[in-house]
């Protein structure tokens, strides 16, 4: 047996203690907080699985953990009071313009971009298109520029026009819209890229609609179609559209191109064939694509959009359109009820882009979450014409939520009180 000298007795019993200690830590660590953040008694609606109710909120991870009633505050490191305010799925703009930053081209359109985080996280909106602000020849530069920068999660349509927005002549060179290269930039980014874009073409032939077709369908994905293509029908466009595609602007009234609503008020027969047939409208509001005077008849008739594409960029944001919530806004105001204004705001526009795996508060899902307030009072809504709708209720988004983390948070429901 050996003798201990005291040195070594006293490095033994401090191993002991250091020891104890861990073995001690082990069960509070183990049985503690098991959720980093617990939204508390919010009004949760979350389409894709049909709850629409007063739950709690668990996220570990990055990702949703739960959703139940009652989750026990002293299971989270940090507890949020959702009383009063509606939780959803972060809200998902398919029809944005975020190619920020030098570009090799003109750029003439490239300078109505934005840069995404400025402008989602404030509006609940995690994830956004960018609607073929590039094309094959200039999305690496994209990605590395805004894409791979970006918190807001930014997914684009490739434009057919090889470097995308980049103003006229180029984006009007047939001889530049090439649907192989634009399917293989397509292939080495799938889990960027969610469709083909055509738009702002303003010739009379049919060949840039049909290329880009050739590659959505040689990628699989859907045709997004901007429909500023004065020359080409409207019906032309959606006869030539299959189901899943997607058109924009649908409640535009400029003069050159023909409308959902005839002079008589009535939604054009062909436009509700092309919807039955599964042709999804996305609003587009933008600068000239959201009419009252369009979208109010379409609505009462039946013709409601899929997804609330903003067409976010440097002037809309400024204008009629100011954000997704905005439009939500109007639409609430015109009559849709909430859930299925949060439904087109979420779980549909994810569906639209074969991205299921957003848009939805199921367990095991990214945690990016939206947590509105929806006010009362006086408030006047505009569209591209400048016409103003009145309404009384007015969705904000109070906290935006990121894979877990806290982005956006309007009136500091998860700050630390001052205390004098
Ligand atoms: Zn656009």
């Amino acid at each position: 047996m050996a003798i201990l000298n005291n040195h070594e007795i006293l490095l033994n019993n401090i191993t002991m203690i250091v020891l104890g200690l861990f073995l001690s830590l082990v069960p509070v660590i183990g049985n503690g907080q098991p959720y980093d953040l617990l939204l508390k008694s919010g009004h949760v609606i979350d389409p894709k699985n049909e709850i629409n109710s007063i739950l709690d909120v668990a996220i570990v991870n990055g990702k949703i953990a739960k959703i139940e009633k009652n989750i026990p505050a002293s299971q989270a490191n940090k507890v949020l009071d959702a009383t009063g305010l509606f939780v959803t799925p972060g809200l998902v703009d398919i029809h944005t313009h975020v190619f920020v930053g030098a570009r090799p081209d003109k750029f003439a359109d490239g300078i109505l971009s934005l840069s995404p985080d400025d402008f989602t996280f404030k509006s609940g909106v995690t994830t956004v298109v960018d609607a073929g602000t590039s094309g094959w020849r200039n999305f690496p530069l994209f990605k590395a520029q805004v894409i791979d920068k970006s918190q807001t999660r930014v997914l684009a349509f490739l434009n057919i026009a090889g470097s995308g927005m980049s103003g006229d002549p180029d984006q009007q060179d047939i001889n530049d819209m090439d649907s192989k290269m634009t399917s293989l930039i397509v292939q080495k980014y799938p889990e960027i890229i969610v469709g083909i874009k055509i738009g702002h073409y303003q010739g009379n032939e049919w060949t840039p609609f049909e290329t880009a077709l050739e590659a959505a369908k040689k990628s699989n994905l859907p045709l997004f179609v901007e429909c500023h293509l004065p020359q080409l029908s409207l019906e032309g466009q959606l006869n030539r559209m299959r189901p899943g595609d997607i058109i924009t602007h649908s409640f535009e009234k400029v003069s050159e191109r023909m409308t959902v609503i005839d002079e008589q008020d009535h939604v054009r027969p062909f436009v509700l064939d092309a919807q039955k047939k599964g042709i999804l409208f996305d609003v587009g509001h933008g600068g000239v694509g959201f009419w009252f005077s369009q979208a109010i008849p379409a609505f009462k008739q039946g013709l409601s959009p899929n997804s609330f594409g903003s067409d976010l960029h440097r002037f809309s944001m400024n204008a009629g359109m100011k954000s997704m919530l905005n439009i939500m806004s109007k639409f609430l105001n015109m009559g849709m009820p909430l859930e299925d204004i949060i439904l087109r705001a979420t779980w549909n526009a994810a569906k639209s882009i074969k991205r299921s795996d957003l848009g939805n508060l199921s367990e095991g899902a990214v945690a990016d979450i939206a947590v509105l307030s929806l006010l009362n009072g006086n408030f006047g809504f505009v569209d591209a014409g400048g016409i103003k709708l009145e309404g009384n209720r007015k969705l904000e988004a109070e906290l935006t939520i990121r894979a877990g983390k806290i982005v956006w948070d309007l009136n500091g429901l998860a700050a630390q009180k001052w205390k004098n």
